[in-house]
């Protein structure tokens, strides 16, 4: 049986003073969220903060990237080890505003990916069409290249010490989710897609959702056999928000 999951993406946003504000929300109603882990990912500079913050609530720590190489002249990356320094658990590669707006690619994708298993960090590697590759019906391709990326440098036995989010690019943000059907006929379509090479990857892996999922509308989309959590981006800034949408797991 798998785990849910809730991870917060806080993407570039708080301050000091907000993230702490947040940690103290999320942590009193933690002990209400009974059958979900769960899981934030603040901006970097913020990682050793919010360590300290959480304490020994049972509330897990990611960052949004992660270094492709162990150290050395790479400015402006922050290497897994130095994330394991923090106790960060994951590592958010791949979101779609890194693929877009920031050109990583595949191949480079894949050797964070790669990185983060050799460091110990469970990557959250992120997936998903964009609206184009939706209406041009190409998103299973879409998301299955992605997937071959990883697979192809890391071998398909990787993929069982990962988290995969499906996010559709359109709903990310938006306010627009997927309904729970599109959402499900895409993670069906992953899970069906691994169970071909490995069939205990396949049912071991949690698949999450993301994409504008919020406290009204998380139930529904937790409830599809292969949504295993979700990657909450606005949602995830307002404690109660994100501990409802926890509860609603
Ligand atoms: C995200 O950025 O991963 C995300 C899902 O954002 P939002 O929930 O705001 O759509």
């Amino acid at each position: 049986m798998r785990r849910t999951l809730i991870a917060g993406n806080w993407k570039m946003n708080g301050s000091l003073a907000s993230i702490e504000a947040l940690i103290a929300g999320i942590k009193t109603g933690l002990s209400e969220v009974d059958k979900a882990d769960m899981a934030v990912c603040p901006p970097f500079v913020y990682i050793p903060r919010v360590r300290e913050l959480i304490g020994d609530a049972p509330l897990a720590l990611g960052s949004q990237n992660i270094c492709d190489q162990a150290s050395g002249a790479y400015t402006g990356e922050i290497s897994g080890a130095m994330l394991q320094e923090f106790g960060c658990r994951y590592a958010i590669i791949g979101h779609s505003e890194r693929r877009s707006l920031y050109g990583e690619t595949d191949a480079l994708i894949a050797a964070r990916f790669a990185m983060a298993l050799e460091t110990g960090i469970t990557p959250i590697l992120c997936v998903g069409e964009t609206l184009e590759q939706r209406e041009a019906d190409v998103t299973e391709q879409v998301v299955g290249e992605q997937l071959d990326a990883v697979i192809e440098r890391s071998g398909i036995e990787s993929i069982g010490q990962c988290v995969i989010a499906y996010e559709p690019v359109w709903a990310i943000g938006t306010g627009k989710t997927a309904s729970p059907e599109q959402a499900q006929a895409v993670h069906a379509f992953i899970r069906g897609k691994l169970a071909a090479q490995h069939a205990e990857v396949a049912e071991k892996v949690q698949i999450l959702y993301g994409g504008s999922m919020n406290a009204g509308n998380a139930a529904e989309l937790l409830s599809q056999p292969d949504i295993d959590g979700g990657l909450i981006g606005g949602a995830s800034l307002k404690a109660d928000d994100f501990l409802a949408i926890g509860k609603s797991a």
